[in-house]
């Protein structure tokens, strides 16, 4: 199985709009981070998590010419926002089956109520078939079975997913003791960390360590990542050995 970065930025990217920050500002690839994504896939398989703004620009970086599904983990824009750029994986496979939570299903009906259209719908029109996530119960994704993990981003509830011993979570701030069951003998792990200042809604980065410490996966990849984090090869440098900051196009295999 192989997971690529599409995107490992928090809400706004890197660079922000009009920023003269330094990591803004910085040359370095490794310090251009587009909206938080990732690419799954393994023999003829293929899904992504989230899907949010700079979707079409990702899948073109990545190549990817089939997705079996669009895994959400909840409804803000920068997980969602890219769902009219689904269009040339409808014409070429029909309908894109979306998993995600009731809540999450609903909220996209409202905001992109054309897609969800049964009557008159415009044709060329993006077309879903939406699949609800419930917690505690898994759900095919091609040969493999998705594991929900329920987790929460100050009051909101997210899901993360594990398939085999690889685990995806973003936007996490809290997690309950039974959540973290589902968790046990992950290999590799990817987990938000924001910044070093302490966040209302998400792990900063001595959160997501103590986190990584607790799952204790073989490998750790940080994502959701501000430019007030400072700049990766030098935030790389101060990490446990074990935990990487993940960066664009990076691809790693399970
Ligand atoms: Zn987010």
């Amino acid at each position: 199985m192989k997971v690529y970065f599409l995107g490992t930025g928090t809400s706004q990217g890197i660079p922000v709009i009009g920023s003269d920050h330094p990591v803004c500002k910085s040359i370095d690839p490794k310090d251009k981070r587009l909206r938080v994504s990732i690419w799954v896939h393994w023999d003829n398989h293929s899904f992504i998590i989230d899907c949010g703004p700079d979707f079409r620009q990702q899948m073109l970086s990545c190549g990817c010419r089939q997705i079996d599904g669009i895994l959400y983990t909840h409804e803000h824009s920068d997980h969602t926002a890219g769902m009219d750029d689904i269009r040339p994986y409808n014409f070429r496979q029909g309908p894109m089956p979306i998993y995600a939570h009731q809540r999450v299903i609903e909220n996209l009906s409202k905001r992109f109520d054309y897609i969800f259209e049964t009557e008159n719908k415009y044709p060329g029109a993006p077309s879903v078939n939406p699949v609800e996530v419930l917690n505690n119960l898994t759900f095919a994704v091609g040969d493999k079975t998705a594991i929900p993990i329920n987790v929460f981003h100050g009051s909101l509830q997210v899901f993360g997913y594990r398939i085999d011993d690889f685990a995806y979570l973003t936007d996490v701030k809290t997690i309950a003791d039974e959540e973290l069951q589902k968790l046990k003998g992950v290999k590799v792990l990817v987990v938000n960390a924001l910044r070093e200042e302490p966040h209302d809604t998400h792990f900063n980065l001595q959160e997501a360590i103590d986190f990584i410490n607790l799952v204790k996966p073989e490998r750790a990849y940080l994502t959701h990542i501000s430019h007030i984090l400072g700049f990766h090869e030098e935030v790389q440098k101060r990490l446990p050995e074990n935990i990487f900051l993940a960066y664009d196009n990076l691809e790693i295999s399970i």
